[in-house]
């Protein structure tokens, strides 16, 4: 078999989108699984909205997510000369003609036919023009068959068929020579070998329209799959109000790539009950045959649990790296990355995200939190001073703590106050962390070392 060749195409327009981003995912997960190649390619011809932070935006998210491309970015507005090419090839073989309607004509006809309740439709008036009228730019369009069928065998869908007769003659050159969307999307794919074409499926209706210029031109049809789109909880298609909508948004909401990923090629694909996936799992496993037919709903709650998920299994050295900048948001900086690295161990278990383990983690770096007022009227009671004072003498007697003497301490303190381990435990809990929940005691004495811990007793002591 040959190989195959797949694309992502998004138009640069603004951020990656995760409806976007999914797309990509699918079409690079295809080309993985089939050892085949793809191109990333930039439909950049719509010159008022395309940018280049939008572009930077595109190339920036793809490669958080770790989607990689084998050609390109190919940019449309570097392959002007071959649009032209095939317009004009279209032009000698009588499959397209010259259209001098001004805007203000067609907008004039559209009204009209808007008002006789018709579906607006160019009425083919330049149908015939097949030379330039010297001093005048024409737009180019393209002569549609006006009759039969056009059918769509669709990957996901199944056979969609649509009416020639609702389709219009396309503009595939403006008049300022540059291409339509339709039209260029038809002549890359084309010349680019794209085998499947992967896309939204509110493309849909586009297709039937590249499939006539296919034809027109004698290309073969490359295979065609449409996604169902993704919606918010409403049902609706999903949109700023449902949430952040952009890829990046999620890495600064403190998402890992590998589970919005995994997340992303669930909404749509599914094998079996299978909820977890290594990237090697997806490209071996992924096929278009298990691709949904209904729409995903976006479900926040749970990208957080698999976040959850990929926070746990993470390496602390490797999650302490992407924690940095989230810790130096709120100006917290580490004694050393190992010790970070600590920190992290003692929070992976507890944090759905990043930020919320930044925000866990804060009291190992500074001792101002705001003490829990419940936490401390319940555990911090004059009955404890003794046994703190205690435990305070104990720490001043050791040059370092290490868990298990800690332990030892706390036991013998019980024993001789003849008070439960658990009161002096959350009594120095609250007085270290400002909480009465946080990880374990002992852990957090070793990490906050010897000086900081006598520190933050000595004052809750004097507050008793
Ligand atoms: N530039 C189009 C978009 O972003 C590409 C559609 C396609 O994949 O053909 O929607």
């Amino acid at each position: 078999m040959s190989q195959v060749i797949l694309r992502f195409a998004p138009s640069p327009t603004g951020f990656l989108h995760i409806g976007g981003a999914r797309t990509a995912l699918f079409n690079w997960l295809l080309a993985r699984n089939q050892g085949g190649k793809f191109i990333l390619r930039i439909e950049d011809t719509d010159q008022v909205r395309s940018t280049k932070e939008s572009i930077d935006a595109i190339l920036e998210g793809m490669t958080w997510l770790g989607l990689d491309w084998d050609e390109g970015p190919v940019y449309q507005t570097d392959r002007m000369e071959i649009y032209r090419e095939h317009a004009e090839r279209l032009l000698r073989e009588n499959k397209a003609y010259y259209c001098y309607c001004t805007p203000e004509e067609l907008e004039e006809k559209r009204q009209r036919a808007l008002q006789e309740k018709r579906k607006p439709k160019y009425d083919g008036k330049c149908r015939a023009q097949q030379s330039l009228v010297p001093g005048r730019s024409p737009a180019i369009r393209f002569k549609a068959p006006q009759e039969g069928k056009t059918v769509l065998p669709d990957l996901i869908k199944g056979t969609v068929e649509f009416d020639n007769a609702e389709m219009d003659d396309l503009v595939i050159l403006r008049s300022d020579g540059w291409p339509t969307y339709n039209f260029s999307v038809v002549v890359d794919d084309a010349t680019m070998g794209i085998t499947h074409v992967i896309r939204g499926d509110d493309h849909v209706n586009n297709t039937p329209r590249q499939i006539l210029l296919y034809r027109a031109f004698g290309y073969p049809l490359p295979k065609f799959a449409h996604v169902p789109m993704i919606l918010g909880a409403d049902k609706a298609r999903l949109s700023k109000r449902h949430g952040a909508t952009s890829v990046m948004a999620y890495k600064d909401m403190g998402y890992l790539p590998q589970a919005l990923v995994n997340y992303l090629v669930r909404l749509g694909w599914s094998y079996g009950d299978q909820e977890v996936f290594t990237m090697k799992e997806l490209i071996q496993k992924f096929s278009l045959e298990n691709v949904g037919k209904s729409a995903g709903v976006f479900n926040p709650e749970k990208l957080n649990w698999l976040n959850g998920v990929y926070i746990r299994q993470e390496k602390p050295e490797t999650l302490a790296e992407l924690l940095l900048p989230f810790l130096e948001k709120q100006g917290l900086k580490p004694r050393s990355m190992d010790w970070l690295a600590q920190i992290v161990k003692t929070l992976q278990e507890r944090s759905k995200t990043l930020v919320e383990m930044a925000d866990m983690a804060k009291f190992y770096f500074r001792d101002d939190f705001q003490v829990d007022e419940k936490a401390e009227k319940k555990h911090l009671l004059p009955a404890i001073k003794e046994p703190l004072e205690m435990f305070l003498g104990r720490l001043e007697s050791v040059a370092e703590v290490d868990e298990k003497s800690l332990e030892e301490m706390f036991k013998e303190i019980a024993a001789r106050k003849n008070i439960k381990l658990g009161s002096i435990a959350q009594a120095v809990r609250v007085a270290l962390t400002g909480k009465a929940v946080s990880p374990g005691i002992y852990e957090v004495m070793r990490i906050l070392g010897r000086d900081e811990v006598l520190k933050r007793l000595g004052r809750a002591i004097k507050k008793l």
